[in-house]
């Protein structure tokens, strides 16, 4: 039987957690998703959080249960530099994780237009 293909999963917004939960589905993956955060947040009802019609445990998600029901390994860290020819991951702990396949799923950055108040005083 040939070994499992290991794939890491940096980022656990709503891409890298979709991605981790059909990757668990598949035979023969080994599945290890890093974030900083020891929570998913569900960005799209951030606003109804924010007002009150939402409560926070609707919200947010544990990576450690959501780990536990999708049969995948967490770890919270950050990375700290990704060498492509090794295919290794270097978290800013020290720690040294190999890989066949690598997703990079750390979200994005706002396009701040004409409103400059906005990064200070609107952005998530
Ligand atoms: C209020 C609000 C409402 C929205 N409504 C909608 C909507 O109705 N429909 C829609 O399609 N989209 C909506 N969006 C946009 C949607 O939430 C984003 O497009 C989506 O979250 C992007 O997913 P992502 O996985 O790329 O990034 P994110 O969900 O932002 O996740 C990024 C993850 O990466 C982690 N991370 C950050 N840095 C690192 C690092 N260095 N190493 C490892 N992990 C890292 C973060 O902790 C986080 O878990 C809304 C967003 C907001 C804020």
């Amino acid at each position: 039987m040939s070994a499992k293909r290991r794939v890491i999963i940096l980022g656990g917004g709503i891409g890298g957690i979709e991605a981790a939960i059909a990757l668990s589905r598949k035979a023969g993956v080994s599945l290890t998703l890093v974030d900083p955060n020891a929570v998913h947040v569900w960005k799209p009802a951030l606003h109804e959080f924010a007002a009150g019609t939402l409560n926070f445990e609707e919200n947010v998600f544990s990576f450690e249960k959501l780990s536990k029901k999708f049969k995948f390994n967490f770890i919270q860290g950050a990375p700290s530099s990704i060498d492509r020819q090794a295919k290794s991951v270097k978290l800013s702990d020290g720690q040294t994780l190999e890989y066949d396949y690598l997703i990079v799923s750390i979200g994005g950055v706002q396009m701040i237009l004409a409103h400059q108040g906005q990064k200070r005083i609107a952005s998530f």
